[in-house]
């Protein structure tokens, strides 16, 4: 018997999501040196993770033949302190990831629909589908690679129940004005909420809009963070969400009871105690921006402007075989054919990034 055919419909139509190899994997394939492999394939930090979470981490390997706290009482508090909001407003995931997935549990399902831009976080789409709900895809403005806001906010309708945001936006790198994105969220109405995807907004930091207000409000707004980034844990899969407590509440009863683990727990507690890493690794990121960006325009390759850890580069005719030849050379990228002709890299280190440079170089003979 076809097992599919047990399957609910909706989920044949479920694509898998592809990662980015990991470095073994390339080195084993091309013969390489996997210390001499630059990963700038999924938005990594290339300093490491905070020292002082992993020596947390490291202490709580002693206890891991018991469960974790289930209700995360430490991280919760120490989250509500550092954001100055209210325990009962926040909840944590094993990844932001699972937190947008709790979300599709919770508020999609056939009836309804997620509205996204074109170009957006690849899990939006996943996590919709999975609801067996109605993903609604919104052109971006060309030839900015920016969410188009006002077609978002046209597409819509009183069958919305999700609308997914991220800023910056990845895989674009592009972002939006704080008073762009707030005026976006007060337009919307009440029968849908606002996903705010802040994986990026430490980068940004004065920039980035502040939902803290309108969260306090009891407005239909959730925003979402992450330890995997400028953190740099994102092996322990980490991150939380702000929201009114009555939304909290709808997505602890989809959360599996232990979902975050007892390390990643005390990992990211130490974590956020430790923003003089954050300091670091964001100062260290302008620098590798700024870098990259004078190579790219040195050789004539036009970039999408970003503040994020990461960018969105041009002028690859066939970004396909580009990905594989600078991976033969050592640096892994991700490529964005469904953007054209553009590589999406992460900035990596100085050296990381002089080496992915001069392979570029090599790569198009300039
Ligand atoms: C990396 C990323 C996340 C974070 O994912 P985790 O599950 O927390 O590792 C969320 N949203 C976007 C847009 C991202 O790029």
């Amino acid at each position: 018997m076809d097992i599919n055919s047990l399957a609910q419909p909706h989920i044949l139509k479920q694509p898998v999501y592809v990662t980015g190899k990991p470095i073994a994997y390339t080195a084993r394939e091309f013969g390489l040196d996997p210390e001499s492999i630059d990963k700038l394939a999924s938005n990594e930090n290339p300093f490491g993770p905070s020292p002082k979470g992993v020596a947390a981490a490291q202490d709580y390997l002693k206890t891991v033949n018991l469960y974790p706290d289930g209700g995360a009482y430490d991280l919760i508090g120490k989250i509500a302190e550092f954001r100055g909001m209210k325990r009962e407003q926040i909840a944590v995931g094993n990844g932001s990831n699972e937190i947008l997935t709790m979300l599709g549990k919770v508020f999609l399902g056939p009836d309804c629909n997620a509205v996204m831009s074109q170009h957006s976080f690849a899990v939006y789409k996943l996590t919709t589908m999975a609801a067996n709900s109605t993903v609604v895809e919104v052109p971006m403005s060309a030839p900015a690679f920016k969410c188009d806001l006002k077609a978002m906010r046209a597409a819509v309708t009183d069958k919305t129940r999700l609308v997914f945001l991220a800023n910056p936006n990845n895989p674009t790198g592009s972002d939006l004005t704080a008073k762009e994105i707030l005026d976006f969220a007060d337009s919307l109405p009440e029968t849908c909420i606002l996903v705010m995807d802040e994986a990026y907004t430490e980068f940004i930091e004065d920039q980035a809009p502040d939902f803290r207000s309108r969260i306090n409000e009891g407005k239909n707004i959730i925003c979402c963070r992450t330890f995997s980034k400028i953190y740099g844990l994102a092996g322990l899969r980490v991150g939380y969400c702000l929201a009114r407590p009555e939304i909290i509440g709808l997505i602890n009863r989809v959360r599996d009871p232990f979902n975050v683990n007892s390390i990643a727990q005390a990992a990211a507690c130490a974590a956020i105690d430790d923003q003089e890493y954050v300091n670091f690794v964001r100062e260290k990121n302008k620098e590798g921006l700024k870098q990259l960006m004078e190579g790219f325009e040195k050789m004539g390759l036009p970039y999408v402007k970003s503040q994020a850890n990461f960018i969105s580069v041009g002028g690859f005719k066939d970004p396909m075989d580009a990905f594989q030849a600078l991976q033969r050379m050592g640096t892994i990228v991700r490529p964005q054919p469904q953007m054209g002709d553009i590589l999406r890299i992460t900035v990596g280190t100085k050296e990381q990034n002089e080496r992915l440079l001069k392979n570029i170089k090599a790569y198009l003979g300039k």
